[in-house]
């Protein structure tokens, strides 16, 4: 990671300013492994946090294909026409880049890329996911900072990353594409239930039928789900639309915004901030803990005592405790 320690306080007035450049810095702060970064980061989130700034932070997850950056800049240049701010992320927890595509990437939202009410930023070189989801939380938190009506987190339908994504998000959408046969498309039940609302995306042209078909079906799965107590009648609810033509934008807005309102009278919406802001707190104290296992005397002495337990020669339960005293957290 290059760079010295920039001026903090500059930065969070630039942040605040809006501007992008300055917002990219500190994200490529927070994304830095060095600990004079990390304690840099620490402070000017804590700076920025007093603003209390918040987004509508819309998580979107669907598998290769589906259509996500497609629907990012359709809906992305819908949202600037309606003169609203809009940043752009991306969670990627896979090793392999999904579909050889770059989440995120500028490239996949051309029209996007060249607004300057748009910000993107494709997702950090993958680490584990635990490491890019904090990230990844922090430059949501800094695009709220420099005052980003909309923040898009883009995530593929694998593993973890829904859950990761969810935990940063206000909104949560599923972006399907139109099944060929009558079968579900072994979306998890799991992500089914994390869903504010199923986009099923290429309603058009020839796909529009199965796209129909494919809606009904999901309307159907998503009413045999309890029904949620913050969210009003008809949530979650499935959709159809097109990323292409545009159809149905719109009417997901809408239905968005509206989700959104009466989450936030009911104060559901608070609640559920505080209740991520939880579960980061813990995320931050697993990762800091599993970074002083990362540390070459850790790892070093981690490979003697396996040595030791596989031989026999400790249990390792003791094992564990003259490691975890080495560290000081025993
Ligand atoms: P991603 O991998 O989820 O980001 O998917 P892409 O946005 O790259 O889209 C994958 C393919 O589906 C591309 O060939 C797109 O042109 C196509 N596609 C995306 N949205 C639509 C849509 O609304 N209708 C149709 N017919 N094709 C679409």
């Amino acid at each position: 990671t290059r760079g010295a320690v920039p001026d903090i306080d500059d930065l969070a007035t630039r942040i605040l300013n809006g501007e992008r450049r300055a917002l990219a810095r500190a994200i490529t702060l927070v994304e830095s492994g060095r600990a004079d970064h990390r304690e840099a980061t620490t402070r000017l989130l804590d700076l920025l946090a007093r603003e209390n700034r918040q987004s509508l932070r819309i998580g979107l997850s669907g598998t290769p294909g589906v259509g996500k950056s497609t629907f990012i800049e359709s809906f992305g240049m819908m949202l600037i026409a309606a003169g609203l701010r809009v940043a752009v992320l991306a969670v990627d927890p896979s090793s392999t880049r999904s579909g050889g595509s770059i989440l995120g990437d500028k490239t996949r939202m051309e029209h996007l890329s060249r607004e300057k009410n748009a910000f993107i930023r494709p997702s950090p070189s993958q680490t584990h996911l635990g490491g890019v989801g904090r990230r990844s939380r922090e430059a949501v938190a800094l695009c709220e900072a420099a005052g980003f009506d909309v923040v898009l987190i883009e995530t593929v339908g694998v593993g973890q990353s829904e859950t990761v994504v969810s935990e940063m998000s206000d909104l949560f959408l599923l972006l399907l594409a139109p099944a060929g046969g009558d079968e579900l498309q072994g979306v998890k039940r799991g992500i089914m239930e994390m869903a504010d609302i199923i986009l099923v995306n290429k309603a058009d042209g020839d796909l529009k039928p199965a796209a129909t078909r494919t809606c009904a079906d999901y309307a159907g799965a998503l009413r045999l789900l309890r029904k949620r107590p913050q969210d009003p009648d008809g949530y979650p609810k499935a959709l159809m639309v097109s990323a292409a033509t545009r159809d149905g934008l719109e009417a997901a807005w809408d239905d968005m915004q509206m989700l959104a309102d009466w989450r936030r009278e009911n104060g559901h919406w608070q609640r559920r901030r505080g209740e991520q802001a939880r579960y980061w707190f813990g995320e931050d104290v697993r990762q800091a803990l599993l970074a002083r296992l990362e540390t070459p005397w850790a790892q070093g002495r981690m490979a003697d005592l396996s040595e030791e337990v596989a031989e026999g020669r400790v249990t390792p339960a003791a094992a564990a405790k003259d490691l975890l005293a080495g560290l000081g957290v025993g």
